[in-house]
Parts: structure tokens; C-alpha cells; sequence
């Protein structure tokens, strides 16, 4: 699978600690002519058949059709990607007018992930996102129109003013990503919040709005698969299901990531890469870190030998407590996805 960073955004909003810059027609070129160079030394490290590609950010929607063009082609020259299922851009609404629409399905994207984040125009402002809830749900009417079947829109919980949430029941939408706000250092939430200028629910209030999204969602047809993410039957994100299953993938662009299977390998926004090895006992930490947030849960049979035994011991008092289960997967419940990052570090190997 291909990863695809896009790092522009129209301006920040007031959450986001992402890496992302204002985009101008230089910018973009540069970026692009830099990212078709990428492709050509790298293009000997994606071994695997690719089944998905995603474009990521920043907001890649703001690329215009014939820049998302020359990557596509890129793709093509450089990929065999005629095994590829699905092909998702993440947009924000007020990109999505019915051309640009029609260009991203010539182009072959089937997917897409819209940042709706909110329906409620008080809490868009506050965000300091730049669309309206009306134009949210136009993006969506628009992408069905333009042929799209596959549309997964984000939102955030955990903020004040938590209004009904009620988007989920146009039948239009099959996938729902659903976030709850963290307030990230070094950001204009946080001075904010710092200053008392935004007072956020508390923990049990967020733990609320959290069951009364899922119970909506249920209700609506939609099913949790993983802790943020729900999806009518058959519309599971394919590429994010790769992630959390640890199958290698290449990231392109600046601050795109990638694995083989055993290396992970981030690119710096200034050009330059890192990279790190993983040991037995970081893989094994990553493989409990991704499971334990999906409904699924982790394999029996992905466990080392050297760790079933003491991970046996550990689970007992979650699994006694109702938040893990055990058959031929250690499944956290429902309760349990709430706990899962610290169940997870609660049972990890040393290095
Ligand atoms: S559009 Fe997305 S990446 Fe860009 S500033 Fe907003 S949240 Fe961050």
C-alpha cells in the first residue's frame, strides 16, 4: 500500500498540531516535482502487491486536478497498481464542488475522507475550520452526485456545546470516523483553553458523548470496528485495516512514514529521513498497541511463543473486570476499547 502526504492546508485550525504549510501555485509545483522524484529512487521498496493508495494531510484536496494529475501518473509510470481496490483522498467540504468531484473519480479515487468535523457552524468557527455545516452536507451530496459510493466523513467529541449528532443518518455516508478531541501542546486550543477563553467537558462527560455517538451510530446501521472508526457492513477503511494488520507500506512526500516489516522510516519536512529498526519486543508492543483498539482484537496465533505465558498472567484481572475477552482473539469490549492504550502499555514486553 501507498502512502501520499499532502502538507498544505488553507489555514490552522485550532486543534492541529500536524505538520502543514500555506499552499501557493509555486509551492504546490515544487512539491509535486519533489514528490515525482521521490517516487523514482523509491520505487524499488514497495515489494508487496499494492491493494490501496491514500492521500493524506494537510488537506490534500486543496492539490487541483491536474497537480493530483501528475501524481497519479507518477503512480502509474512508477507502480503496478492494477491490483489496487481502493483509492482515498482526504477532503475538506469547501473543495468540493461537483468538477473537482468528477476529476478525482477520472483521476480513479473511489473514497473519500471528509473533515466535516462538526455540524454546528459555532463550534466550526471555534475550531476555526473554514466551512459550514450546510456546505458539509452539500460536499456530501455532491460526491454521491459525482459518483463517489464510498464516503467516510470525520468528527470530533469532546467539545463543548455537544450538540445531537445527527449526520450519520444520510444514507449516503457508509464509513464515520469519529475522534474525541485532545488538546496538543503548542496549540491555539491550548492557549485557549489556557487562559479559560474555551472550558472543555470533563473526562466523564467525554466518556459520555462517546456512548451516545456509538449508540446513534448503532442505531443508524453503522458498526464500530475500531475505536474511532465505524462503517455500514462491507465499507471498512481497507487501507487503515492494512495499518493496524502491521502489512508494509511506502509513505511519500514530507512527513510520510513507512514500513517494510521490520523498518520504520519517517520523511522530515526538510528533506532528510530517519529511520529505526524494530526489535522483537517493539513489534510485539506494536502488534498489542494497533489490536487492543480493534473490535477484533488480537490473534492468539500472532503471539511469540516466548510471550504467551506471561501475557496469559497479565490479562487476568482485565479479562475478570469485563474489558478483554479470550477465544481464538484477545478482543477488548466495549468498555475495554475505552482503556485500550493503557491496557496495551500495561502489557507490553521490555526492550
Ligand atoms: S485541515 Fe486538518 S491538517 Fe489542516 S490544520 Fe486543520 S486539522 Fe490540521
Amino acid at each position: 500500500m501507498i502512502y501520499i502526504h499532502v502538507p498544505f492546508c488553507h489555514r490552522k485550525c485550532t486543534y492541529c498540531a500536524f505538520y502543514s504549510v500555506r499552499s501557493s501555485e509555486f509551492r504546490v509545483r515544487s512539491y509535486v516535482d519533489a514528490l515525482l522524484r521521490e517516487m523514482e529512487e523509491r520505487k524499488g521498496e514497495q515489494a508487496h502487491p499494492i491493494r490501496t493508495v491514500y492521500f493524506g494531510g494537510g488537506t490534500p484536496s486543496i492539490l487541483p486536478i491536474d497537480q493530483l494529475g501528475r501524481i497519479v501518473e507518477g503512480l502509474h509510470r512508477c507502480f503496478d497498481l492494477s491490483q489496487v481496490e481502493e483509492m482515498t483522498l482526504e477532503a475538506n467540504p469547501e473543495d468540493l464542488n461537483i468538477d473537482y468531484l468528477k476529476g478525482l473519480r477520472t483521476l480513479g479515487f473511489n473514497r473519500l475522507s471528509i473533515g466535516v468535523q462538526s455540524l454546528d457552524d459555532r463550534v466550526l468557527r471555534m475550531l476555526n475550520r473554514r466551512h459550514t455545516a450546510q456546505q458539509a452536507l452539500d460536499a456530501v451530496a455532491n460526491a454521491h452526485a459525482a459518483g463517489f459510493e464510498n464516503i467516510s466523513v470525520d468528527f470530533i467529541y469532546g467539545l463543548p456545546d455537544f450538540s445531537p449528532f445527527t449526520f450519520h443518518l444520510s444514507p449516503l455516508v457508509t464509513h464515520v470516523s469519529a475522534y474525541a478531541l485532545t488538546v496538543e501542546p503548542g496549540t491555539a486550543l491550548a492557549v485557549q483553553v489556557g487562559q479559560g477563553r474555551v472550558v472543555l467537558p470533563d473526562d466523564e462527560e467525554v466518556v459520555r458523548q462517546y456512548h451516545a455517538l456509538h449508540q446513534q451510530l448503532e442505531a443508524a446501521g453503522f458498526q464500530q470496528y475500531e475505536v474511532s472508526n465505524y462503517a455500514r457492513p462491507g465499507f471498512e477503511s481497507k487501507h487503515n485495516s492494512r495499518y493496524w494488520d502491521r502489512t508494509p507500506y511506502l509513505g511519500l512526500g514530507p512527513g510520510a512514514h513507512s514500513f517494510d516489516g521490520r523498518k520504520r522510516r519517517w520523511n522530515n519536512p526538510d528533506g532528510t529521513f530517519g529511520e529505526e529498526t524494530l526489535n522483537e519486543a517493539d513489534a510485539y508492543n506494536e502488534l498489542l498497541m494497533t489490536s487492543l483498539r480493534i473490535v477484533r482484537g488480537l490473534p492468539l496465533a500472532a503471539i511469540p511463543e516466548g510471550q504467551k505465558e506471561r501475557l496469559h498472567r497479565l490479562i487476568q484481572p482485565y479479562i475478570a473486570c469485563g474489558w478483554l475477552t479470550l477465544s481464538d482473539y484477545l478482543s477488548p469490549t466495549a468498555e475495554g476499547l475505552l482503556h485500550a492504550d493503557g491496557m496495551a502499555a500495561a502489557l507490553f514486553a521490555g526492550s
